[in-house]
């Protein structure tokens, strides 16, 4: 039988389901923030989803090998992924908590600890989605027309979409569509600004610092190229949404030896960017500035280690990315809230960067974001998720690909 029910009866039975398994859900969460799970450090925190990714039906069920978790849901044509991520950022001081992080407490109707707004409360919406849709496809007694795959992801923390692009691109899983469970206050994020480092370098000769008419200074060098750099902002790339892109001087180096006229300079440029801007258009300014001054510029070069052991060492260079007005996956995500709340939520645009720059800012991945997560609360001490914005959550991800599926 194919009979696709109506979706209203699909959304109400999402709502009872999210509602039904809501303690469980909860459960799971806490269980996740009272796991340490700092990022290159998520072996248990994974170990910890892909039991619950079990529990809940998920088939499928294993780590690729960048250490991501994942399980699967349906076995259809069209394929969807869930992505949210396991690490947190560090705690620098636990005396400054309210509750100590890693102890999960209920407080005010939200659960509060380390990660639960980044991004832990996401991971508690997919696996839960994947639980509601297991369940509502169990009923149907119909094979479904897509394929919902759920990340517990790595890395995120340190190097946005280092660990999603390996999973594509090392592990050969190509998703039509990307749903982040990043912070979002149950309102749709259509993209975010870019950001990528950039090296400039300057060379000369060294001498003792004594006599410094023998040598040739290249921090001297460096000065009218760090005043270049700065002008440049006046005139860097804008976007209706986003405004105008920056940059700013943010590390001086050199060798350590202060009784040398030194030999080299290098200083790290923090570049955000608007969609649409390339790592090539983006050298080619920054040269055309530092170059006739005797500079050299590059784009950073990132090390990254995950918990598995494997070396992925990239380019610190993140695109930014927009999903426009009348997309497909936008007005699916508008009509889900629709269906479930008789609302349809506000739509934004991220301030901070997230996988989606490996997705849709490389590798073209239509992507949207949605979440119960709060951004005020995003790696601040007060760290906590609303509850009753986690039951809904996990109920738009099951709706969802009944809503984004049918149409082609
Ligand atoms: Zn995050």
């Amino acid at each position: 039988m194919h009979t696709v029910p109506p979706l209203s009866t699909v959304a109400a039975e999402a709502r009872a389901l999210a509602a039904a398994l809501h303690e469980r859900q909860v459960r799971f969460l806490a269980d996740l923030i009272s796991i340490r799970s700092y990022t290159g450090q998520e072996q248990a925190a994974v170990e910890r989803t892909l039991q619950e990714l079990r529990a809940v039906g998920c088939a499928d069920v294993h780590v690729d090998s960048a250490g991501n978790a994942l399980g699967r849901i349906g076995n259809g044509p069209r394929v969807l992924l869930y992505d949210a991520h396991l690490d947190t950022n560090e705690v620098a001081d636990d005396s400054e908590w309210p509750h100590p992080p890693l102890q999960p407490v209920v407080e005010n109707g939200a659960l509060w600890g380390l990660g639960a707004s980044d991004c832990k409360g996401g991971v508690a919406s997919i696996v839960y989605g994947a639980a509601i849709l297991a369940a509502i496809l169990k009923a149907l007694k119909r094979e479904s027309d897509f394929t919902v795959w759920v990340m517990g992801a790595t890395l995120e923390e340190d190097a946005e979409g280092f660990a999603l692009r390996s999973l594509v691109e090392r592990d050969g899983l190509r998703p039509d569509v990307v749903l982040l469970a990043e912070a979002t206050d149950l309102s749709l994020r259509r993209g975010q600004r870019g950001r990528c480092e950039v090296r400039v370098r300057t060379t000369g000769r060294a001498a003792h610092a004594s006599t410094p008419d023998l040598g040739d200074s290249a921090l001297l060098k460096m000065l009218p190229i760090v005043s270049a750099l700065q002008a440049m902002n006046a005139s860097l790339p804008t976007h209706p949404v986003f405004g105008q892109g920056t940059q700013a001087v943010t590390l001086i180096e050199g060798p350590h030896t202060p009784n040398s006229v030194p030999s080299w300079c290098e200083i790290a440029l923090d570049r955000r960017m608007m969609p649409g801007e390339t790592a090539g258009s983006i050298l080619a300014g920054i040269e055309a500035a530092v170059g006739p001054l005797g500079g050299t510029a590059r784009i950073a070069e990132q090390p990254v280690r995950t918990h598995t052991g494997l070396q992925l060492d990239g380019p610190s260079y993140f695109p930014g990315w927009y999903l426009e007005d009348g997309h497909p996956v936008l007005d699916a995500g508008l009509e889900t809230c629709q269906h479930l709340w008789g609302a349809r939520p506000a739509v934004d645009v991220w301030r901070f960067s997230t996988d989606g720059t490996y997705s849709a800012g490389a590798a073209g991945i239509p992507t949207l974001g949605y979440s119960p997560q709060e951004e005020r609360y995003v790696h601040a001490v007060n760290d906590q998720v609303d509850l009753g914005k986690l039951e809904k959550a996990a109920a738009f991800y099951a709706l969802f690909p009944f809503v984004f599926s049918p149409k082609e």
